[in-house]
């Protein structure tokens, strides 16, 4: 039986989503981050099974032919996708699960669990964005120049989504998506599971 909420989580390239999610997964309890499959080649710093599971083309259609994503897209030049078992799991376990994808996988998923939650992050303006892109300094300007035109096409989904937020000041975005996650595990329906023990013995 899935227990946990599901949060879809998008934004585009350089909003600040990746930095977000890592300390709201180390600040909260009860939340896992799903690590995607990519066939992307591997940045500086990342670390194959923590970022991403980097795998080969043939590898992801073999996934996909199997039947082992919830869902997966191509974004940019390369395929993303998202394992299924690894998701039911950590929902089963009781765990929140947080997905950090583009949106046509979120409309997939949306399609799938209509009772995810998604949450999109904007960047305060499109000079920060654009600065941002710079300063990563891991692609060419061809590359930043495309990412830039993806940027906008990303953010023009976000009426799809359940939740605005716009990454600024970062702590308080962060108290943001906190507040996000607390307040639906506060619901009836989410407390009726959690308060399972308690809510018997008060009306025993
Ligand atoms: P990056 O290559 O910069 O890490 O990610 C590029 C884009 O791919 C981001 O918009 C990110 O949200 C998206 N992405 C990462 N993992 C997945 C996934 O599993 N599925 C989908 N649909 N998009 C993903």
């Amino acid at each position: 039986m899935i227990s946990g909420k599901l949060y879809i989580i998008s934004a585009p390239s350089g909003a600040g989503k990746t930095s977000l999610v890592k300390q709201l997964i180390a600040e909260m309890d009860d939340l896992a981050v799903s690590v995607s499959h990519t066939t992307r080649a591997m940045r500086s710093g990342e670390q194959d099974g923590v970022d991403y599971f980097f795998v080969s083309v043939e590898t992801f259609k073999a996934m996909i032919e199997r039947q082992a994503f919830l869902e997966h897209a191509q974004v940019f030049d390369n395929f993303y996708g998202t394992a299924q078992q690894t998701v039911e799991d950590n929902l089963a376990k009781g765990l929140d699960v947080i997905l950090e994808i583009d949106w046509q996988g979120a409309q997939q998923v949306r399609r799938m669990l209509p009772e995810s939650l998604s949450i999109f992050i904007l960047p305060p303006s499109i000079e920060v964005l654009s600065q941002r892109l710079q300063n990563r300094g891991q692609d060419n300007p061809e590359v930043i120049a495309r990412r830039m035109r993806d940027a906008v096409t990303e953010m023009s989904h976000y009426p799809e989504y359940d939740y605005l937020i716009v990454n600024d000041d970062f702590s308080l975005a962060l108290q943001q998506l906190k507040s996000i996650v607390t307040a639906n595990r506060l619901t009836q329906n989410q407390q009726q599971k959690t308060l399972a023990a308690l809510l018997q013995d008060l009306l025993n």
